[in-house]
């Protein structure tokens, strides 16, 4: 205690605050563990350093989960290591069944149990304060820890709902459509000031009620912001669910006292949300309105109407391959068909059989192919298609003009010219390869009927210089393959 004559000179006395202890050795190893998180985040941002970014990931959750295994001041050794076992388990079978073409819905539901394991961490500590060391000297919940409990309470209650919405809306056990609620942006309102107002009351009083609402209000709101997303506008929500996941487990990480978990959540957290953003861009979407909801909203209406039967030239993999030969340069356009067939593979061959007939190839991938971030450059980099034959939208598509062969193998929304002219289809303003410039158009598709994620018919396949290749997109390339072999 200072003399009061000091204590005047500092002022009146702040609460009390407490500190809790952590060994300088466990804050180290969480240290070590942040920087090589941040070390993989920056090795993931280019495929030629993608492999060596994983292996900092992979040791820098080593680390976190040894040091916590060591320290272990929650739950008992036994107890930790069973429930490592279980869900270590679930987890390996999973990933070992799970085709590459769902992996979406498995990543949305792995948010969900992020999400979830954050609002039971909160509800654990509300019930138990005393074994989370969170209780004052006068028997009360922290001030501080009442904060990050409310916060991780609603923000994983968001993740969880939103993310189950989505995992139903990728997996098509619910409809992609968007559903619009009368006065959604009204409702949505509501629930996010009474969010505030019962996150208010349960700080200042501590009431149960107050905790139990804002669980409740942040379960609905997940669902409702998620329910009228729709169209081509749910690349957006897998990146965002991915950045409430991160959000939610650095919340935890406040209530656990886990230094490791606030790092790796907030690292997660904002790189999602930055991801987002990028994302937004690339669809040309305002960020604000995709998640207020209903973007594509017209994507039921334009999916559902009957279409019309028009001309088109459909050609045999002989064909393909003669032309293929005879063109000085090829753009291949991978898009979610070709995860699809996993043709990758073949498709790495036909490259590789067309450059030695002194053929340029190179690949073109649009920032929404597939159906999750990265999809197409993962799998091309599966099947060994080198680095430096892959572009992106912005660098590659002024070549369209001056290109031979475009080759789309299953994409078929990045490539419809709707997004440039139909103000009414739901990927209107959505930046697409331009294909029709180049001279001939080569369409792999298993069959007119088809239509892409977003629903809507696509003119390309109509246009006097488009060749449809109507096949399961492996089967195609193999044939063609053996065709150029010839
Ligand atoms: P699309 O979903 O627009 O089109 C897929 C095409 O592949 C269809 O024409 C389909 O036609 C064809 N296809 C399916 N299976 C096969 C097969 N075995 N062999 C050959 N063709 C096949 O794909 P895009 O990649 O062009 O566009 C992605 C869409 O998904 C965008 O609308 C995007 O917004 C959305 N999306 C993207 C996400 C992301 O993060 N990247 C996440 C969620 C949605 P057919 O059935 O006739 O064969």
């Amino acid at each position: 205690m200072l003399p009061p004559e000091q204590m005047l000179e500092l002022g009146p006395p702040v609460a009390e605050v407490t500190v809790h202890a952590v060994n300088p050795w466990v804050a180290f190893a969480y240290l070590v563990s942040g920087v090589f998180f941040i070390l993989a985040l920056r090795g993931l941002s280019s495929p030629a350093t993608s492999r060596n970014g994983n292996r900092f990931g992979m040791a820098g959750m080593l680390i976190a989960v040894v040091t916590t295994l060591v320290t272990h001041d929650i739950a008992s050794l036994p107890e930790i290591v069973a429930a490592m076992a279980i869900g270590g388990g679930i987890g390996f079978v999973i990933a070992r069944r799970i085709a590459m073409t769902a992996m979406p819905q498995l990543v949305a539901a792995f948010h969900s149990l992020v999400g979830l394991a954050a609002v039971l961490v909160a509800i654990a500590a509300f019930l138990d304060p005393a074994a989370f060391a969170i209780v004052d000297a006068n028997g009360a919940i922290e001030a501080v820890a009442r904060i990050e409990m409310v916060l991780g309470a609603a923000i994983g209650a968001i993740t969880f709902s939103g993310s189950v919405i989505a995992f139903a809306k990728l997996n098509g056990n619910m409809s992609g459509a968007p559903i619009l609620l009368p006065g959604r942006h009204f409702i949505n309102l509501a629930i996010v000031l009474g969010i505030a107002v019962f996150a208010f009351g349960f700080w200042s009083g501590e009431h149960a009620i107050d905790f139990w609402l804002v669980l409740a209000l942040a379960f609905l709101i997940g669902f409702l912001l998620i329910v009228p997303i729709g169209g081509a506008d749910m690349p957006v929500v897998v990146s965002m669910l991915n950045s409430y996941s991160g959000w939610a487990a650095a919340a935890m990480g406040f209530t656990l006292h886990n230094t490791a978990m606030i790092v790796t959540g907030a690292l997660v957290g904002s790189s999602g949300a930055i991801l987002s953003y990028i994302m937004c861009r690339a669809m040309n979407r305002s960020f604000i309105s995709v998640i207020a909801g209903g973007f594509g909203a017209e994507a039921s209406a334009a999916g559902g109407a009957a279409k019309e039967q028009r001309p088109y030239k459909r050609g045999s993999a002989e064909d393909a391959a003669f032309m293929l030969k005879q063109a000085e340069s090829v753009i291949v356009i991978p898009g979610y068909g070709m995860a699809v067939a996993q043709a990758q593979h073949a498709l790495r061959e036909m490259g590789d059989l067309l450059k030695k007939e002194g053929v340029s190839v190179k690949y073109a991938i649009h920032p929404v192919a597939g159906r999750m971030p990265g999809h197409m450059n993962v799998l091309l980099a599966e099947a060994q298609v080198p680095y430096d034959d892959v572009f992106e939208l912005e660098d590659i598509n002024s070549e369209f003009a001056q290109a031979d062969v475009a080759f789309i193998i299953g994409a078929n929304d990045v490539v419809n010219p709707a997004a440039k002219t139909d103000k009414t289809s739901p990927i209107y303003g959505m930046p697409v390869f331009d294909v029709d410039k180049a001279k001939t158009v080569m369409f792999i598709k298993r069959s007119m009927g088809g239509v892409g994620y977003a629903g809507v018919d696509n003119d390309v396949f109509y246009l006097d210089q488009t060749l449809m290749l109507l096949a399961d997109a492996k089967k195609m390339v193999e044939e063609i393959n053996k065709a150029l072999a010839d």
